[in-house]
C-alpha cells in the first residue's frame, strides 16, 4: 500500500544459501565423488543485487522469501550486515533456497538450484513500499515479477528487470522496462541469434536495454543510440555474482537520478572490483572504495 520506508530501491528476487564444494571432477550418473569441505555462503540473485546496492549507500529493501531455518538466518544476517532493509522478506514454511555449486579445477561451475522458499513468493506478497526504482530477477516466479513490474509502473516506480535466468515475459511487462538487463547469452536467446543487432532488443518493447559483455564491459541501448561502456582491465579471480553486482550498482545510480550511461559507468567499475575477489556478496565494494 505504499508504506514509506524511505527507500531508493526495492529488489524483488531470490535469496539462496550457496553450498560450494571443490571437486576434481563432476560425478557421472550413479557415481560418488569426494570433494572439499563445504563453504556455506549467502547468495541468490536478489540478495546479491540488494547487497551490492546497499554497500554503495543506497537505501534498499529486498522483497523475497526465506525459510524458518538456519540458512534463512544466514541470509537475513548477511542482508542486515550490508544495511539492506529486510522488513519485506517473508518467512516461508518451505526451506530456504539452496544452490549446490561444484567447482572443478578448470574453474568451471556446475550449479543445481533448489528454489524452496523462493518459489513461494507470490503476487500476494507484492506490497511495494515507496521507492524510486524496482529491480527484479527471475529466480522467483515469473508471475510475481510481472505483477511487481505492473504495480511499480502504475505507481511511478521505474522498473528494471535482469532477465536471468531466462524466462518469457509478457509484452506488457517488457514494454514497462527501463532498462531490461541481460548478458550476451541471454541477449542472443531474446534476439534469436548471437550475430543479431542488439538494437533489436528495443523491438521487444523496453524503453532501454543494457547488455553486459563480461570483461568487455556493457552496451547501453536507448532512443539516443547504442553506446559501449568499457570495463576497467582487471585480473579476474572469481566472477560469481558479477552480473548481480552490475545490476545492483546500475539500479542504485539510476535511483539517484543518473542517466543510463552514467549508471552503467559506475556498474562496470563495481563489477570489475567484484571479480578480483572471491565470492559474491563479500566481493562487492563500498562507495568509499570506488570513489575517485
Ligand atoms: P553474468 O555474470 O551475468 O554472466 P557478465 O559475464 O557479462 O554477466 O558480467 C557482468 C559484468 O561484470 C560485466 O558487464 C562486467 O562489468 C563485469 N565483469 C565480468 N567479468 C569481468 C572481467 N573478467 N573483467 C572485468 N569485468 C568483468
Amino acid at each position: 500500500m505504499g508504506v514509506d520506508l524511505g527507500l531508493d530501491l526495492i529488489v524483488v528476487g531470490s535469496a539462496n544459501a550457496d553450498l560450494v564444494v571443490a571437486v576434481q571432477r563432476r560425478p557421472g550418473p550413479g557415481e560418488t565423488v569426494l570433494g572439499s569441505d563445504t563453504s556455506v555462503l549467502p547468495g541468490g540473485k536478489g540478495a546479491n543485487t540488494a547487497v551490492a546496492a546497499a554497500k554503495l549507500g543506497a537505501r534498499v529493501a529486498l522483497l523475497g522469501a526465506v525459510g524458518e531455518d538456519a540458512n534463512g538466518e544466514l541470509l537475513l544476517d548477511s542482508l542486515r550486515a550490508a544495511g539492506v532493509d529486510t522488513s519485506l522478506v517473508r518467512r516461508s514454511q518451505r526451506p530456504t533456497g539452496v544452490a549446490y555449486i561444484f567447482v572443478t579445477p578448470d574453474g568451471e561451475n556446475s550449479i543445481l538450484v533448489s528454489p524452496g522458499a523462493n518459489s513461494a513468493l507470490t503476487e500476494d506478497d507484492v506490497d511495494l513500499a515507496d521507492a524510486r526504482v524496482l529491480v527484479a530477477s527471475l529466480e522467483v516466479p515469473v508471475s510475481t515479477v510481472e505483477h511487481a513490474v505492473s504495480v511499480a509502473a502504475e505507481r511511478g516506480i521505474r522498473p528494471v528487470v535482469n532477465i536471468s535466468p531466462m524466462a518469457e515475459l509478457s509484452a506488457g511487462t517488457l514494454a514497462a522496462l527501463d532498462p531490461v538487463v541481460v548478458n550476451e547469452h541471454e541477449a542472443a536467446q531474446l534476439l534469436g541469434g548471437a550475430d543479431v543487432d542488439p538494437r533489436g532488443l528495443l523491438d521487444l518493447g523496453p524503453r532501454s536495454a543494457v547488455v553486459t559483455l563480461g570483461a568487455r564491459g556493457a552496451l547501453v541501448i536507448d532512443a539516443n543510440g547504442t553506446q559501449r561502456v568499457e570495463s576497467p582491465q582487471v585480473e579476474a579471480v572469481d566472477t560469481t555474482g558479477a552480473g548481480d553486482a552490475f545490476t545492483g550498482a546500475l539500479a542504485a545510480r539510476l535511483a539517484e537520478g543518473s542517466d543510463l550511461v552514467t549508471a552503467a559507468q559506475l556498474a562496470v567499475k563495481v563489477a570489475a572490483i567484484s571479480v578480483t575477489r572471491k565470492g559474491a556478496q563479500p566481493s562487492y565494494p563500498t562507495a568509499g572504495e570506488i570513489a575517485g
